[in-house]
């Protein structure tokens, strides 16, 4: 297999995933639509299930990109407030402009910065989330533990991401579709096949479900639980900072 583009060395992922991001801002939200079936929603939901937002929490939503976390976290917590950080900005601007469209903008920020060099004090949030982020992050292991220092004693840390299927036969099949269906879509949609093509990689390569629950713990979080989505296609991580 050709992993080409996401064989690139340590330093230049970082401006790589800026590229795939900035040319897919204005599509992104009808694109996570289309290559999900709409799924996206669901799992996103999901995640909220589980965290249970409550009012006048502080969320920190690190990779917040068009703000779809806040959001729903804030419908869900009645009031509180989100910092949507992310390393590309046109991400952002796309978010915000959703939020004055819905009348949402007092409630939220918008942060340009690097999941791993947060731009916080030590113990400033009530929540982090990360969905669909920490994947393109170069050093994933350096995100979960600014997620920590940045989180308040008692405060709660969530990932969504992409997951590895546990049943082969299945894996296999969603390769299939991922690898030879998405690029295409992507070039179909956005005219941009590429950064598809890197959306894929990206996925297929991401550490499995109890790897990634023993960085969570590496980082200092304590009762940490994982659940799959949809078979493990995705997957939610949970931990507490004590
Ligand atoms: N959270 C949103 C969602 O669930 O729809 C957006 C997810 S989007 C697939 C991934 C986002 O991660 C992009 O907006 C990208 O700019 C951002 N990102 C990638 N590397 C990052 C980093 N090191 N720090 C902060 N954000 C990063």
């Amino acid at each position: 297999t050709h992993f080409g583009f996401t064989d690139v060395p340590e330093s230049e992922k970082a401006g790589r995933v800026q590229g795939v991001f900035t040319s897919v801002a204005s599509k992104y939200d009808v694109m996570n639509d289309a290559m999900s079936f709409g799924v996206h929603r669901i799992w996103k939901d999901a995640m909220m299930d589980w965290l249970a937002p409550r009012p006048g929490q502080q969320l920190l939503d690190v990779a917040g990109g068009t703000g779809d976390i806040s959001f729903k976290f804030l419908k869900r917590a009645g009031h509180g407030h989100s910092t949507v950080l992310d390393i590309t900005e046109s991400m952002l601007v796309e978010g915000r402009q959703r939020a004055e469209a819905g009348a949402m903008g007092d409630s939220l920020d918008w942060v340009v910065g690097d999941a791993m060099a947060l731009p916080f004090a030590d113990n400033t949030f009530d929540v982090y989330t990360i969905s669909f982020g920490i994947r393109n992050v170069t050093r994933p292991q350096e995100a979960l533990n600014e997620a920590y220092r940045v989180l308040k004693p008692g405060g709660r840390l969530m990932v969504l991401e992409f997951s590895q299927i546990p049943n082969e036969m299945m894996q296999k099949v969603y390769d299939l579709y991922s690898f030879n269906v998405i690029p295409k879509m992507g070039k179909a949609i956005a005219n941009d096949a590429d950064s598809y093509q890197y959306l894929v990689e990206s996925i297929r390569k991401f550490p499995d479900q109890d790897t990634f629950l023993s960085m969570v713990r590496a980082a200092g979080f304590e009762n940490t639980k994982y659940r799959n989505l949809t078979m493990g296609v995705a997957c939610l991580h949970s931990g507490w900072k004590i």
